[in-house]
Order: C-alpha cells, then structure tokens, then sequence
C-alpha cells in the first residue's frame, strides 16, 4: 500500500492518495471533488482511492 499527498494544482485542495497495489481497480479518472479538474488518469491496474483533506480556502460554504 502507497499513499501520498496531492494538491490540486487548480484549487488547492488537498487529497490523501491511497493505492492499493494487491487489488485491481476501474479503468477511468479522479477528478478534483473541488472544481473537477482531472488530477490522475487509472489504467485499471491498481485501485486507488482518493480523500479530501484539506478543502480549499477560498471556498465560502
Ligand atoms: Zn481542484
């Protein structure tokens, strides 16, 4: 199991990457949860899961 940071270069939103190398996943994209800028493209080969950790601040709720 990896996991990582990743920013979304767009919006600032912070996400924890976790990839799970012993389990395959869909073949597609993760897109910011934010402003749905494209942050990682999947071939399928690994699940990954992405959460949002930090929300962006110039958000108003
Ligand atoms: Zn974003």
């Amino acid at each position: 199991m990896e996991k990582g940071d990743i920013t979304c270069p767009k919006c600032g939103a912070g996400f924890r990457r976790i990839t799970l190398s012993s389990l395959t996943g869909e073949a597609g994209e993760f897109r910011c949860t934010v402003c749905d800028h494209v942050l990682e493209i999947f071939d399928g080969s690994r699940a990954v899961i992405y959460r949002l950790t930090v929300a962006p601040s110039r958000i108003v709720a």
